[in-house]
């Protein structure tokens, strides 16, 4: 009798941000090729919200989503195939912070902490950025960072210390 392997699986979070090429179409084919990954599905999506740009102004508003997958690829395995998806969409190098048709980044992994210098595990920023924490909290409410705490509290900590900050992220429509 042969027996299924039994591998481990973990829940993962990825940011994914675009605002050239068609963004949305961006982001449903990155959505698509992260379900395609080895031992990976997608298990739920955000749908896409709306933002100004974070670092330089002049260029164009962004379009954030965030999904929920499971995957048996360990973080840097992950991070690779993140990088990958990224180059077969075409993303070119431009300045810090600038236009990309697609940028997919490793939000959360599970209960983990990452501290490399190619690899930051809870990504940084996310109590601080709305296109990420919008969309995160939309598909998890309760959802814990990893050495800091339940997000939501985070996120109004963070906007009592200053309330100016914000991308006027909005929710803007489903993905396919
Ligand atoms: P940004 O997402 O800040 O605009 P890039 O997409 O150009 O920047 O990524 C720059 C570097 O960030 C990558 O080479 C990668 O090694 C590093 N990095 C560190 N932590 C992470 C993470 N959690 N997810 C994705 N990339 C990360
Ligand atoms: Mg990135």
């Amino acid at each position: 009798m042969s027996k299924t392997p039994i591998v481990k699986t973990s829940i993962v979070y990825i940011g994914l941000g675009s605002n050239l090429d068609r963004p949305v179409s961006q982001l449903q084919k990155a959505i698509t090729a992260l379900g395609q990954l080895p031992g990976t599905r997608v298990l739920a999506d955000s749908g896409y919200y709306t933002s100004k740009p974070m670092g330089p102004e002049d260029q164009p508003d962004y379009y954030n989503a965030v999904v929920q997958i499971e995957t048996s690829l360990l973080p840097h395995a992950l991070l690779e195939q993140c990088q990958a998806i990224e180059h077969q969409q075409g993303r070119v190098k431009t300045r810090h912070w600038g236009e990309r048709c697609i940028d997919v980044d490793i939000l959360l992994y599970a209960d983990q902490q990452i501290s490399e210098p190619d690899l930051t595990i809870p990504h940084p920023g996310i109590s601080q950025r709305d296109f990420v924490y919008k969309p995160l909290l939309k598909l998890h409410a309760e959802i814990e960072i990893p050495g800091e705490g339940l997000l939501a509290v985070l996120v109004e900590k963070k906007k009592g210390e200053n309330p100016e900050t914000g991308y006027d992220c909005s929710f803007a429509g489903t993905l396919e």
